[in-house]
């Protein structure tokens, strides 16, 4: 069955209907196109866990300030198309501004207090675009399970609080992180990164590792007061002269509340997460890493 390319809002209701009448379960992957391996990821996922899968491609305003790069935005639909109809995607979904935001539109999201720190702080109404926009793409295409990617760590949050405080029938899946071969994070700004920029941008990934790598080291404390662990990433991206620093968080991986200390645990919740927005000129990059720091199996 070849890929079906659909605009219209309307006729996405209808393909959908017919499908899910006859039992299918829908996927749905929703990205703003600019496609890379850690879209095509998600997509891969969906094709083995969904019946149906619905890759969206929208370049939504309203997640965009004022003073961002939306006009800037990478538009690239028609190798877009090509790469997705190669996975076998059943259809995409690509709508027009007009189509997601008609006239006299005026109903938002307002998540909560998850959405107002790290970007939410940098970016004060970005989730709230996202949350809208993810609303109504669940709507639109009947999704039964949805795909995101784990490099965008807050915007999942954020999805997963409104998915519980709503109540939606939607089974959120977070794939991991898909990397370049040096570590860094596929993003489609990265496209943006001088040659020298892109060389230096390793040092987010090799932040990460050094955090990890010193919980590793610690055989004799079961607390790490998170300020070392800050310092050492800080080291770490400090060695790229072109990388200005913007963010080192460590939280709470649930409620991304600040933590003082990262403490051992026995169970399979991980201790914390470790969040980074560095910038290299104009680009600004971010990346993430959940960090383990277990009882040893040996100890008692
Ligand atoms: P975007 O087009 O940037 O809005 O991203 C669409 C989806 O792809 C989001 O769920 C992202 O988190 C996910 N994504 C972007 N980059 C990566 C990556 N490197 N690895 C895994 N997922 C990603």
């Amino acid at each position: 069955m070849s890929m079906k390319i659909v605009g219209d809002p309307v006729v996405v209701r209808q393909m959908v209907t017919e499908e899910k009448r006859a039992g299918k379960r829908i996927g749905i992957v929703p990205t703003m196109g600019a496609l890379h391996e850690g879209h095509l990821s998600l997509v891969r996922r969906s094709k083995l866990e969904a019946d149906m899968t619905i890759v969206t491609i929208f370049v939504n305003p309203t997640q965009f300030g004022p003073a961002e790069d939306l006009d800037k935005y990478p538009r690239t639909l028609e190798h877009d198309l090509a790469l997705l109809e190669k996975l076998e995607v059943d259809a995409v979904f690509v709508p027009t501004d007009e189509m997601m935001y008609p006239q006299g539109f005026e109903t938002f999201v307002a998540p909560g207090k998850i959405a107002d720190r790290l970007e939410g702080k940098m970016r004060p109404t970005h989730f709230r675009g996202v949350a809208t926009i993810v609303l109504k793409l669940f709507h639109l295409t009947g999704a039964d399970v949805a795909f995101f990617g784990q490099k965008d760590y807050q915007q999942c949050c954020v999805i997963k609080k409104m998915i519980d405080d709503f109540n939606i029938p939607v089974e959120m899946v977070v794939c991991p992180i898909v990397r370049e071969s040096d570590g860094l994070a596929m993003s489609s700004r990265n496209r943006y990164l001088s040659t020298e920029e892109r060389r230096q941008a390793v040092v987010l990934s090799q932040g990460l590792e050094a955090a990890q790598k010193m919980l590793d080291a610690q055989v004799d404390t079961d607390v790490i007061p998170v300020d070392r662990v800050r310092n050492e990433i800080h080291k770490t991206i400090s060695t790229a002269s072109l990388a200005k620093i913007d963010d080192i968080s460590i939280v709470d991986p649930d409620t991304l509340d600040e933590i003082g200390e990262i403490r051992r645990r026995n169970d399979d919740r991980r201790s914390a997460v470790i969040l980074l927005a560095v910038r290299f000129g104009a680009t600004r990059l971010i990346d993430n890493a959940l960090v383990v720091f277990k009882k040893s199996e040996y100890e008692v």
